[in-house]
């Protein structure tokens, strides 16, 4: 976490005060979870409980005054949080497995369809071969393999049709799932097919301005 606070407009927190800085300081929070304010250079400097500082570990009941007399809630302060790079990252992941599933899918049921357009017709064909080798003076065993040889295929190609059209749904259920999960961590908006590393490159929301990648 790291917010900036100061007079400028792209500050995470705007403290519009005559004497803070454009870029007064900054409050992040250690790995411990203590809360650190920093002065970055300000004009009229940093207070708290009454000393100035350059760094300090603070706590959101100490008395911070910017400049010469704007009082900083650090409650306040913390509400305006818009770091969500930890969330942000965990998008990678979702959008790794999205696409290895989509690939996944679409290359098991090419594999099927053809299987199933595939076999039927060269299975009757070796049927129907043995049996044309074996009987060849039969007339009722030659209308069977007949029949062998036309019905087969036929299912065949019926099993491929189903088979090709089982894939919108599955890609539709992984889609589904995908929208729901590849969003901004604040806003929500969904972030489209768009691999993570090029939205990594954004660094900002550009719906919400949450920060994706940490300044
Ligand atoms: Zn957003």
């Amino acid at each position: 976490m790291m917010i900036r606070i100061g007079k400028a407009e792209d500050n995470d927190y705007v403290a519009n005060d005559l004497h803070v800085s454009r870029y007064h300081a900054r409050l992040s929070r250690e790995k411990d979870g203590s809360l650190m304010l920093e002065d970055l250079g300000s004009t009229n400097g940093t207070y708290v409980n009454g000393a100035q500082i350059v760094k300090k570990r603070i706590s959101p009941a100490d008395t911070i005054i910017l400049g010469n007399g704007y009082a900083l809630d650090i409650r306040h302060v913390l509400h305006s949080d818009n770091d969500y790079s930890d969330q942000f990252l965990l998008l990678k992941e979702i959008y790794a497995r999205y696409i290895e599933q989509k690939v996944k899918i679409q290359s098991s049921n090419q594999f099927k369809t053809r299987l199933f357009q595939t076999l039927p017709f060269v299975i009757p064909g070796i049927i129907g071969l043995f049996i044309g080798m074996t009987n060849k003076d039969n007339p009722a065993l030659f209308g069977v393999s007949l029949l062998i040889t036309i019905c087969i295929p036929t299912i065949g190609i019926y099993l491929a049709a189903r088979q090709s059209s089982k894939i919108p749904q599955q890609l539709q259920d992984i889609s589904n799932q995908f929208k729901i999960d590849y969003v901004c961590p604040k806003c929500g908006t969904f972030l489209g097919e768009i691999p993570w590393e090029s939205l990594a490159k954004r660094k900002q929301c550009h719906a919400c301005k949450a920060k994706w990648i940490k300044a």
